[in-house]
């Protein structure tokens, strides 16, 4: 399958008091028609890495190569002709739906924008849009507070897919819904994905939510990916201690997790003052201590399992 977008050390730093490395140095593939789940806590840059993506926020550094082109390097008016083929779903559907806005008028402006077909066409498109998400062509005049909050998420997604996009970039867009009307916007996300070969790049938080609907699972870190795998490798055979750490905080942990080696410590440091070394060694419950001083090297195996910790950094055969 054809890898449509490519990510090669991928920085943001802001320039506050202190530099903050939000993201520093993320690399990844995504490949058409599959779906890599990003996860991470609070402030480890998976969302800033969203919105460098859509150019939302431009990169320190690094490249950001989509269908053959260099996102980093566009104008503008590239962008904006490239927005078409990448959109996003937010976290929050009611903040992202405009309150004074009818939801035809919501679900109509990106293909506006992007000057896709005359009036007429745009509103048969909009009642189409409407039925594939599961809602009624009926509810196209009614306004975003007259739906409950997994209604406006179907109402984000149909706005996402009015253009016809190639690569959605899902932010958290379960978080905010009770955990019964998150499996059925997952459900339909997945629908989705089968019926119109889209490619996903979806945010969590959590490693539960991603569980189902990823191919590949990246887990980030202060700014860094730490692990990378398959779905399957990821979930039964997780090698980083952080990421053992977040299974084992899930209702039903992986087996044989020894509970002293997946607790995490204290509080996730300041990335504006990130640790020596390793920079999960505050909390990692097997830090060693070399991990204080020296920044582990990444590692992969054949199967394409990516892993930076000193734990696999003196296995010469790289079997992770
Ligand atoms: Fe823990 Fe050391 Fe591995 Fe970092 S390098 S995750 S501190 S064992
Ligand atoms: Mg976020």
């Amino acid at each position: 399958t054809e890898t449509i977008l490519e990510v090669t050390n991928l920085k943001k730093y802001f320039n506050h008091k202190h530099v903050v490395k939000a993201v520093d140095g993320v690399s990844f593939t995504l490949k058409k028609g599959e779906t890599l789940g990003i996860v991470g806590e609070s402030g480890c840059g998976k969302s800033t890495t969203g919105r460098m993506l859509m150019r939302l926020i431009d990169a320190t550094e690094g490249s950001i190569v989509f269908q053959g082109k260099n996102l980093v390097d566009l104008s503008i008016k590239q962008m904006r002709a490239m927005r078409k083929d990448v959109q996003m779903i937010f976290q929050d559907p009611y903040a992202s739906l405009n309150p004074r806005h009818t939801i035809e008028r919501i679900i109509e402006e990106p293909m506006i924008v992007h000057k896709m077909g005359n009036k007429i066409e745009r509103k048969e498109r909009v009642r189409e849009l409407l039925e594939i998400v599961g809602l009624s062509s009926d509810y196209a005049k009614r306004y975003p507070h007259q739906f409950s909050g997994g209604q406006r998420q179907r109402i984000g997604i149909a706005r996402a897919l009015a253009v016809r996009p190639k690569l959605i970039i899902a932010d958290e867009p379960v978080s905010a819904l009770d955990v019964s009307v998150q499996a059925q916007v997952l459900n339909l996300l997945d629908d989705l994905q089968k019926k119109f070969e889209l490619t996903y790049l979806f945010i969590a938080h959590d490693l539960s939510v991603v569980r189902h609907i990823s191919n590949r699972v990246a887990v980030m870190y202060l700014g860094r990916i730490v692990e990378l795998a398959n779905r399957d490798d990821l979930y039964d055979h997780p090698k980083h201690p952080y990421t053992k750490a977040l299974l084992s905080s899930v209702p039903i942990p992986a087996p044989d997790f020894e509970k002293e080696e997946t607790e995490l410590k204290g509080d996730i440091p300041s990335p504006s003052n990130p640790p020596t070394g390793c920079p999960f060694h505050t909390r990692c419950p097997l830090v060693m201590e070399k991990c204080k001083t020296k920044v582990p090297q990444a590692r992969q195996n054949s199967n394409g399992h990516y892993v930076v910790c000193h734990l696999y950094n003196d296995k010469e055969d790289m079997a992770i």
